[in-house]
């Protein structure tokens, strides 16, 4: 056992509060030539969090194309090629034929 670290605590740049860097995580962080996080265990996976969100929202556009739905003849859109020889819905209208089970 390494004796050359003392836990600390650090305070976490997001929520102000007081977090322990444990003598265990200080020698990892060591190790991985890491420096001392400035965020807490629950500031950091909010974070992680956050970045999968934005990485999941501005992700590659879906193509979508211009179709008027078979149904109540609406503009609309679909993220397929229209195909003639089958109906397009629009979200409405596929809806209401999902539940009552046209489709
Ligand atoms: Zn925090
Ligand atoms: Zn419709």
């Amino acid at each position: 056992m390494n004796t050359n670290y003392k836990n600390i605590e650090l305070q976490c740049a997001d929520c102000g509060c007081d977090f322990e860097f444990s003598s265990e995580e200080q020698e990892f962080y060591n190790e991985k030539g890491f420096s001392a996080p400035k965020r807490c265990a629950s500031c950091r996976s909010k974070n992680r969090q956050r970045k999968n969100d934005r990485r999941g929202g501005t992700g590659r556009q879906q193509t979508r194309y211009d179709a008027t739905c078979s149904d109540c003849g609406i503009d609309t859109t679909v993220p397929f090629k229209p195909n003639q020889d089958k109906p397009i819905y629009c979200p409405d209208c596929y809806k209401k034929l999902k539940e009552n089970g046209s489709i």
